[in-house]
């Protein structure tokens, strides 16, 4: 779906919808805007309920300041209001009181956003504004403020967060990045310190090669049109799922010896639809598409390993924890934990863009998962079932061990039952 040809008023009810969907508010929290070439700004009702809400719903300030619908505008509408006075750059703002966000805003404090290549680009720096009574002018002028500064993503003091973008998608992107990163790391805090990533480090990520030579495809066989859709239903069931969010994980499926799909570079996860996967066929790259920047790890798992059919590299938020700190990801929790991630390696951060091979040749029969540190869970699998079901195990078995640090020791399963799984199960 082209999200950016909705009018105004869908793109406020489907986002406002998913971020209600997602977990990240309240029915009573939140408020979203956009403004439009006109200078009109379309925003969320006041007093409405977030479930249910519909087209109809959406109320409208003309550039006058005239009110068209049949609601009153957010009491939030000051804010808004003075934000786009304070940036003209700033096209649509999301503001919510998602739980770890808030987490953040009531102890005053920023999340770090370099756990992963990505989140601090997309999020920017991070500002802050001060206390003031919700609704209020003088809020509206905190906010503005720290926007002004240059902000794009801002905490308000015991309150919550608002994100702005040129457009919708972009303020979405960066509110759930933000929030994904705030879990992460309130997670890991939990575990002791967490590495995160140095500006050389992130730029290592971009500039990974993923503009391979082009090629027109001359045949479209059944198997490649059937996996094309399996791989988008894949990806929404992660992104339903949590095990991805909108701006991070990629999935792959072997079509023929040497020929593969993958999901596309910067296209969010929820939208992607069958035409925009990327057929990659003996390392060139299907005409007019850009495939993720995990291509050349996926293609040489494909090179050397010809009974992996599927190749998934994702970010959980439970199971990335484990990629941030110096504790092990123990997989002897349940005999499901064990029977699929087996024992899982942690491969050093920089080796997928330094020594790509060295990915592919930790994978073997015996090692289907890799932790890939500050950054992802990347899992192998004879098809994308497979593949899916390791990435939600891995993720199930690191929220479990997380959930033991208020309750005790893990007791694993001793070695010798180990043995046993191994015989029963892995031969
Ligand atoms: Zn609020």
């Amino acid at each position: 779906m082209e999200f950016s040809l909705l009018p105004p008023r869908h793109q406020l009810v489907e986002t406002l919808t998913r971020i209600y969907r997602q977990g990240l508010t309240t029915t009573s929290g939140g408020n979203l805007s956009i403004r439009d070439d006109n200078g009109d700004i379309w925003i969320t009702p006041a007093g409405v309920d977030k479930g249910s809400l519909t087209p109809d719903d959406i109320v409208c300030v003309r550039h006058d300041q005239t009110v068209e619908g049949r609601h009153r505008p957010s009491s939030e509408y000051p804010f808004h209001r003075m934000i786009y006075q304070a940036r003209p750059d700033i096209r649509a703002l999301v503001h919510a009181h998602p739980p770890a966000l808030v987490a953040f805003s009531i102890v005053r404090k920023v999340p770090d956003t370099r756990i992963n290549p990505q989140s601090r680009d997309i999020c920017g720096q991070v500002g802050y504004a001060p206390y003031a009574l919700p609704g209020s002018e003088a809020l509206g002028a905190n906010i503005a403020q720290t926007f002004a500064q240059g902000f794009n993503t801002v905490l308000l003091e015991n309150h919550g967060i608002v994100t702005g973008g040129q457009d919708l998608l972009q303020a979405f992107q960066r509110f759930e990045t933000l929030e994904f990163c705030a879990h992460i790391n309130i997670l890991a805090n939990a575990l002791g310190p967490f590495q995160v990533l140095t500006d050389d480090q992130i730029e290592q990520f971009y500039r990974m090669d993923n503009q391979l030579p082009e090629f027109v495809p001359q045949r479209r066989t059944s198997r490649e049109l059937e996996l094309r859709l399996d791989i988008c239903r894949f990806v929404s069931r992660a992104y339903e799922r949590r095990l991805m969010i909108s701006t991070g994980g990629t999935v792959s499926a072997r079509v023929e010896s040497d020929t593969f799909l993958i999901t596309p570079y910067g296209i969010d996860r929820k939208y992607i639809a069958p035409e925009d996967i990327v057929l990659i066929d003996a390392g060139r790259r299907e005409q007019g598409k850009v495939p993720s920047r995990a291509v050349l790890i996926h293609q040489l798992i494909y090179q050397q390993h010809p009974n992996i059919h599927s190749v998934i590299s994702a970010q959980p938020p439970n199971a990335t924890t484990y990629s941030l700190v110096n504790r092990r990801f123990d997989t002897r929790t349940i005999p499901e934990s064990y029977v699929l991630l087996r024992d899982m390696p942690v491969a050093p951060y920089g080796t997928q863009y330094v020594q790509p091979e060295r990915i592919a040749a930790m994978i073997s029969k015996d090692t289907p998962v890799i932790l890939l540190q500050n950054d992802a869970v990347l899992t192998t699998g004879s098809s994308i079932l497979e593949a899916f079901d390791r990435i939600e195990v891995a993720e199930f078995s690191a929220q479990a061990l997380l959930q033991t640090l208020s309750l005790g020791e893990l007791v694993p399963i001793t070695d010798e039952e180990i043995l046993n799984l191994k015989r029963k199960f892995l031969q």
